[in-house]
């Protein structure tokens, strides 16, 4: 009898030692799962704001650009382009603008407006005069 007790009690402890086992290991693992999760979370914040709307104001077209005034840049000329900050270079083709009189090379001004219809150094309004 007393052989039958010492193999139930040792039965008992073998498998209260395996439920120890399998609730430590399933504790580890959630600790584990949450921290992955924790690690890998990615941060909340809404990176895809709308752009402001001054930034999307249109610039002039092809055909408004070709309506500006253009000249060719003479060799004595001090004139500097404020878009490229290049001399002026005999016979290039250079655009001023009607509202200001600012200068720039053709080429630079005409990247420039396409995205802002504005003179690049002091801002004034680039309208093209519809006649
Ligand atoms: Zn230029
Ligand atoms: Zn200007």
């Amino acid at each position: 009898m007393a052989a039958a007790l010492a193999l139930f009690l040792l039965f008992a402890a073998a498998a209260a030692i395996l439920l120890l086992h399998l609730v430590v290991a399933a504790r580890a693992f959630r600790n584990q799962h949450h921290g992955w999760r924790s690690r890998y979370r990615v941060p909340e914040t809404s990176s895809s704001s709308p752009p402001p709307p001054c930034a999307s104001r249109a610039g002039l077209s092809p055909a408004d650009l070709r309506l500006l005034p253009c000249f060719a840049a003479a060799s004595s000329s001090p004139e500097f382009c404020a878009v490229c900050l290049e001399a002026a270079c005999a016979g290039e083709r250079w655009r001023a603008l009607p509202a200001c009189a600012h200068a720039f090379h053709a080429a630079c001004v005409d990247r420039w407006l396409a995205r802002a219809a504005a003179c690049p150094v002091c801002r004034a309004a680039v309208s093209v005069s519809v006649s």
